[in-house]
């Protein structure tokens, strides 16, 4: 399209092309352009060409125009005029313009990603910290939304992200902005922070949208969010910074025990420092074998006799004595150490047991696997070998693990599981009762042992019909019941009486170690000899 104008932007000249998108013949050049600002741009600089894309209005309506203006003179008048050619890239810039979107936004669910927040979010809090204003960075997390696609499919996993995305923009558009960082992972923006309005209250809000009930595939799905909330510019101005210990806060909340949220704070901060002085400290434990296996016994309820014992590691710390795992095992989980740990404490298990067969002592011992483990690749393996390598006998050795090892019905998984069974170990349900206690499992995996959790056995006197449907459902299944946590006669009368096979407890013993275990062992044989 070619126009020639003259210098006032009167048309003097327009080409067929030009002639069959302009809207009026007697459009002025200022007429022509979108924005008052295009004609200045490209006539009020002093170059004789100057080029740019801008919108302009024409016969089918607004389109970009890639526009070259050129200082010329009328050949008829011999004034000063303006030729302007131009090219329609209207379709070209949607295409750039969806390609920066997509830069910038999730597909599933349109909202800016984690791109837009490292430019869009940081300008948006420079902006408010210039005013003297305060505001949030809130991280959301949705709880157990893996469970949500493992159990109902991608597509409704999908369906509930959208859902969410579609409330929290909704929340009030104004003052919050939202992203998408992956998963299901949310970051929102809140600000200015008005005097009415507290952080507590703004969680809450967020709490309350994100709780409510989703319709998806026919049945109401209920999430709940973990909420971390780091302020500006009290806990940082950089949004690098601010997402961390929103990140931080976040993780505490679910600590708390989910649907929670929770504020960053610099003793939030000192704990994630203590804890990463507590992973080196447990690096050196591991290479200056502080750890020892102890084993507590297990116990047959009808004799009373030890029949095996548990392998339970302890931490014996040059100086603070001895650590229970209950506080190290999380760390070693989370920190890759478990594996080694594992092995360390499977090896030396072996070896009690191969040592007491020696002494006459035929026990079958449990060794717990942390579902962290059935990640390696090489588990089977490992352990097979390890039984090798010590003459060991798998028949012996019983593996316990947690219902979330089953929880994931990885295929992977199932396969080690009957690997090991395969070869001769035997398998323990640990902690049954406390998770899902999903019946399901007992027939569909290769379990030979089911341990009931502590907490049913503390309160067996009001649990009992609890326990009892275990009890049986364990016979119909044709599993072995041990008892955990035993430490009255009572409840150890109750057990026979369900008739529970095994227990454990501190009623007989607590776990020990090595020396002590074996003294106990020949004790027993002297007397009952
Ligand atoms: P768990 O497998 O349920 O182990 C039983 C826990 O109950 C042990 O705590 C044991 O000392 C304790 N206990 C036994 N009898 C009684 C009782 O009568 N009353 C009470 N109140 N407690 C009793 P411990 O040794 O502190 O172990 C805690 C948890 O740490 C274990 O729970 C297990 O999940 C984990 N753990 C211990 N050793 C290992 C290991 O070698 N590998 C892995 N992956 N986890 C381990
Ligand atoms: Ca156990
Ligand atoms: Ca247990």
């Amino acid at each position: 399209m070619i126009t020639l104008y003259s210098a006032t932007g009167e048309p003097l000249y327009r080409n067929p092309a030009a002639r069959s998108v302009v809207r009026a013949t007697a459009e002025t050049l200022h007429e022509h352009f979108d924005s008052p600002l295009t004609m200045q741009m490209l006539t009020g600089a002093n170059v004789n060409e100057i080029n740019a894309v801008a919108a302009t209005q024409t016969a089918f309506g607004k389109r970009w125009h890639d526009i070259t203006a050129r200082r010329c003179f009328d050949a008829v008048s011999g004034d000063h005029a303006w030729l302007i050619s131009e090219v329609d890239v209207s379709k070209l810039k949607a295409t750039e313009e969806r390609a920066q979107f997509l830069a910038e936004h999730d597909t599933l669910t349109k909202l800016p990603n984690r791109n837009h927040v490292t430019s869009g979010f940081q300008a948006r809090i420079d902006q408010l910290l210039a005013s003297g204003r305060r505001g949030a960075l809130i991280f959301v997390d949705l709880d157990h939304f893996k469970d949500v696609n493992d159990t109902l499919g991608h597509a409704a996993g999908d369906e509930l992200l959208v859902e969410i995305a579609s409330r929290l923009t909704t929340l009030d558009p104004e003052q919050y902005a939202v992203a998408r960082l992956g998963g299901d992972e949310f970051l929102l923006l809140v600000g200015p922070i008005k005097e009415n309005l507290t952080p507590i209250n703004i969680a809450n809000r967020i709490r309350n949208a994100v709780s409510q009930p989703v319709s998806i595939q026919g049945r109401d799905l209920k999430v709940t969010p973990s909420i971390g909330i780091s302020m500006f510019p009290d806990d940082g101005q950089k949004i690098d910074e601010l997402m961390r210990h929103a990140d931080l806060a976040m993780y505490h909340a679910k600590d708390n025990g989910r649907n929670n949220f929770a504020f960053f704070s610099q003793d939030l901060s000192d704990a994630m420092e203590q804890r990463i002085s507590l992973e080196s400290e447990l690096r050196t434990a591991l290479a200056e074998k502080q750890f020892a296996t102890y084993f507590q016994p297990r116990v047959d309820v009808q004799t009373n006799r030890v029949v095996g014992a548990e392998s339970l590691v302890r931490w014996i710390h040059p100086t603070r004595g001895m650590i229970s795992p209950a506080t190290f095992i999380p760390v070693c989980e989370a920190c890759g150490l478990i594996n080694a740990l594992g092995k360390t404490v499977f090896e030396e298990s072996v070896c009690a047991q191969v040592e007491w067969a020696k002494l006459g002592f035929d026990l079958r011992l449990s060794v717990n696997l942390s579902p962290l483990q059935f990640g390696e690749e090489n588990l089977v393996q490992d352990l097979i070998t390890m039984i090798e390598q010590n003459q060991g006998s798998p028949q012996h050795i019983e593996l316990e693990i947690t219902e979330s090892v089953l929880l994931g019905h990885d295929q992977a998984t199932i396969d080690k599981l009957h690997a090991l069974v395969d070869y001769g170990f035997g398998i323990a349900l640990d902690d049954f009762g406390t998770g899902y206690s999903n019946l399901a499992y007992l027939h569909r995996y290769p379990l030979g042992t089911l341990k009931i959790d502590r907490s049913f056995i503390q309160v067996i006197d009001t649990a009992r019909p609890i326990v009892e449907l275990i009890v049986s459902m364990a016979h119909l299944f044709e599993l072995d019941v041990v008892a955990e946590g035993v430490e009255t006669q009572p409840q150890l009368e109750s057990l026979k009486t369900l008739g529970c096979h095994e227990y454990q407890g501190f009623l007989f013993e607590k776990a020990i170690d090595f020396a002590a275990f074996t003294r106990l062992l020949e004790n027993e044989s002297r007397l009952c000899a």
